[in-house]
């Protein structure tokens, strides 16, 4: 699933290719994917609005329209947005959502496995994600994570995945970070200590950032709005590297399976 350093890359390149085009026609062939508020039709409500920003919150990718009114997209498992130049006539593979623009370009919302899904907001509708906060904001500070962690018996690398408290963190970024900052996954984040969690903390900001820098990591099927893949995946430390030497002591990684998700690490030096 793309995790934020993924969905920032996407959401940048869609900025540089949409924003300021103007939706001539809409064609939605699986209509599970795109929801609206009761009663108002997403085909007919995003004709003529014109793209004026598209940013990130979370995992979300989030359009501003001309009227007010916003459009999220959530990729999930298997979904990707992908920009078509003029004279492409061809929607790409497993397109259920098509947006045209005026002049003629395209962007396909494609998913696989269809569990991503594009929403229309209406005008003024509160929205925020899961809530969180994001990691790379002012308000992501080492002493507020600090006190996050405070009384919270679930492992950390749980907490860690938790949306609700941090925005955009998933599977990969989280396994990354506790290596970095040598933290056994499965340690209760309340005991994980005051300095541990100030070297997380800049743990997390740092592979996020360097992540983002490569353009997002590449394993199973992610590519960015103009279909091209990450490079960080040849940066990963711990992530999918089973049996392979740790980069810090030599001794193997290791997987375990912490709240059901697949958990890389190295049992020589993440405490
Ligand atoms: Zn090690």
């Amino acid at each position: 699933m793309p995790e934020l350093p993924e969905v920032e890359t996407i959401a940048r390149g869609l900025a540089n290719a949409v924003v300021g085009k103007t939706i001539a026609k809409v064609e939605v062939s699986l209509p599970k994917i795109a929801v609206a508020p009761p009663g108002v039709s997403f085909v007919e409500t995003l004709r003529g609005e014109r793209v004026e920003t598209v940013g990130r919150r979370g995992k979300f990718i989030v359009i501003g329209l001309g009227s007010g009114r916003r459009l999220t997209v959530h990729l999930r498992m298997t979904g990707r947005l992908i920009v078509q130049a003029p004279g492409v006539r061809k929607p790409y593979p497993y397109t259920h959502i098509r947006l045209a623009f005026t002049d003629r370009w395209g962007l396909c919302f494609a998913d696989v496995r269809q569990f991503g899904r594009m929403r229309l907001l209406g005008a003024g509708e509160a929205w925020d994600a899961d809530g969180g906060v994001e990691p790379l904001s002012e308000d992501f500070t080492s002493e507020a994570f600090v006190s996050m962690l405070d009384g919270r018996r679930t492992p950390i690398k749980t907490f860690l995945l938790d949306q609700r408290h941090i925005s955009g963190v998933g599977n990969i970024y989280a396994c990354e970070a506790l290596w970095e900052a040598g933290i056994r996954p499965n340690r209760p984040a309340q005991k994980v200590t005051k300095p541990a969690r100030r070297r997380l903390h800049g743990a997390i900001r740092d592979v996020l950032l360097r992540s983002i820098e490569a353009r997002g990591t590449s394993v199973d099927d992610y590519v960015d709005a103009e279909g091209l893949k990450g490079g960080f995946q040849n940066q990963l430390s711990v992530y999918g590297r089973l049996g392979q030497p740790c980069n810090r002591c030599g001794r193997p990684i290791v997987r375990t399976v912490l709240a059901q998700r697949g958990t890389w690490w190295c049992r020589g030096c993440q405490k």
